[in-house]
């Protein structure tokens, strides 16, 4: 099995599988966008323990990329501070302007949205679940 065939694989299986689907009744942080250039809608729930990610969930529709990136963000910030959050945020930017070299830290399933980044018109679909997260962190400094 080659690697995109392995990716493809942990696209869908979060696409078909989605963890922390389902917006809970806890309140939070609630964060909506909207990617035009595909159609993708996604609400973002993240209920903070101080300065931790304590839960994350989200809710929407869209095309494989953006549910899947939805599925895997909600997964990988879970348990961890604001700053860690937004450091994930960035070197996922990173990986999808195809500067991989700046990327330090493992990123598990995330991974397999890096073959987004031959696919321009795309990205926004698989960066929208961590626009959201980066709009939710902001939000809550202020
Ligand atoms: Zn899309």
């Amino acid at each position: 099995m080659s690697l995109d065939d392995l990716y493809r694989r942990v696209i869908m299986d979060h696409y078909q599988h989605p963890r922390n689907k389902g917006i809970r009744s806890e309140g939070g942080i609630l964060v909506h966008l909207h990617n035009p250039s595909c159609g993708d809608r996604l609400t973002l729930q993240l209920i903070m323990d101080g300065d931790r990610v304590k839960e994350a969930y989200f809710e929407g529709e869209g095309c494989s990329i953006s549910m899947s990136s939805a599925s895997m963000m909600t997964e990988a910030v879970k348990g961890l501070t604001k700053k860690e959050a937004l450091k994930m945020a960035e070197n996922f930017s990173c990986i999808m302007l195809g500067e991989e070299e700046k990327v330090e830290e493992d990123l598990g399933d995330i991974e397999a949205l890096r073959g987004v980044s031959k696919f321009p018109a795309r990205i926004k679909c698989a960066t929208l679940a961590w626009k959201a997260l980066e709009k939710g962190l902001q939000e809550k400094e202020e």
